[in-house]
């Protein structure tokens, strides 16, 4: 298995497991860019975002639904960002689908 996150799902590389269903996990970034920076990933190896299917659907509700609980679980009341780095454009840097869940300050428009 040479995926990090799957590592980090299967709990080869520990991490604090802030969130967790069969389907997906959520954990901080180890480089945090907010006060709250968390990462959730599907436990199934989907390379990208637009490495997922039709069949992928339900999983993809997941991974909003968790963010959404570690959201309110953080106490981000006053709102949060989510992003989901895709491909070389995109600035994605490791080849397993994850959202970033961002709050904790105010965010800024556009991205960089
Ligand atoms: P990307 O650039 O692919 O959208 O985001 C990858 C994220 O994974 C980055 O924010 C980076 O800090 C985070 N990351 C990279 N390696 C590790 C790790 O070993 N543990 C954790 N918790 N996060 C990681």
């Amino acid at each position: 298995m040479d995926c990090l996150f799957c590592k980090i799902a299967a709990g080869t590389i520990p991490v604090t497991r802030l969130y967790e269903n069969d389907h997906v996990l959520a954990f901080p970034d180890i480089s945090p860019q907010a006060p709250v920076h968390v990462l959730v990933i599907p436990k199934k190896h989907l390379a990208s975002h637009a490495h997922g299917t039709a069949e992928d659907a339900a999983v993809y509700g997941e991974l909003l639904a968790a963010a959404g609980e570690v959201a309110k679980a953080q106490g981000l009341d006053n709102g949060y960002r989510m992003v989901i780095n895709t491909g070389a454009d995109g600035g994605q840097t490791v080849g397993h689908l994850h959202v970033h869940l961002l709050g904790g300050r105010p965010m800024h428009w556009p991205p960089g």
